[in-house]
């Protein structure tokens, strides 16, 4: 599965796609994860990618033109000579299975269940706006769906970026090894390891739960689904 990422801070990832099961599962060619700087995909001679919003009010928008530039990039590469933007149409992008996901703070909450559904597909082209956001069109005719991580605003959609592409990638066949498990939401419960107490000062003492050391694996899943 391959993302790539559109963004005007590029910096910000490197960190941490180079630790842990998202390092492992590029390593392994599970995930493909690229980064581009939409500043490259301006036309403008200072490589603007924002501007004054119509109407008025404070702060920047980010233009569509760069957004669409990157995006049809993208989807060329990925033989799609009929590219045409506007949502949830061409055969194109069908067949590449690639989806073109903007965040912004409008739109479906993310949850297990739509990373799960994106997980299938081939390419998610991860729009991330900032500033004030993004120039509507781009939700209107380029982006399929426009997704948001929860009801709070951001700076941008950069983390909404990493948070998805984990999310997503967990659904991937291999990309958990055996110590980790691919826990719905509603079977995990709460864990426990040594010390069996833990001793604070003036003989104060934290316990795991007994039965967790019971030995009696029908009582542990009773405690676990319980809890
Ligand atoms: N004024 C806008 C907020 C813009 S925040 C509004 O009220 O909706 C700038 C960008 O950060 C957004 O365009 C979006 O891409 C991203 N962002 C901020 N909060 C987010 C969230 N909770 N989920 C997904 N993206 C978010």
């Amino acid at each position: 599965m391959r993302f790539d990422i559109l963004t005007i801070f590029p910096k910000i990832f490197n960190s941490y796609f180079q630790e842990s099961l998202i390092k492992r599962a590029q390593k392994k060619n599970l995930i493909e994860i690229k980064i581009h700087n939409l500043r490259d995909f301006s036309t403008d001679r200072h490589k603007k990618v924002d501007d004054r919003p119509f109407g008025g009010g404070p702060g920047m928008v980010l233009k569509i033109e760069p957004i669409y530039k990157a995006v049809q990039f993208l989807m060329k590469k990925e033989k799609s000579p009929s590219f045409v933007p506007l949502r949830g149409t061409t055969a194109g992008r069908q067949k590449s299975k690639a989806r073109i996901i903007l965040f912004s703070t409008r739109g479906k909450k993310l949850d297990a269940k739509t990373a799960k559904r994106l997980s299938k597909y081939n390419q998610l082209i991860l729009i991330c706006g900032r500033y004030e956001g993004v120039d509507e069109r781009v939700a209107k005719y380029v982006a399929d769906e426009e997704i948001s991580i929860g009801d709070y605003v951001l700076s941008g959609g950069e983390l909404p970026a990493l948070v998805l592409i984990e999310a997503v990638s967990r659904f991937l066949p291999g990309f958990l090894g055996k110590s980790e498990s691919l826990e719905e939401i509603k079977g995990s419960y709460p864990v426990y390891t040594r010390p069996e107490v833990f001793s604070l000062k003036r003989g104060r003492q934290w316990a795991a739960p007994k039965v967790l050391l019971s030995g009696d694996h029908k009582k542990i899943e009773k405690w676990r689904r319980q809890t």
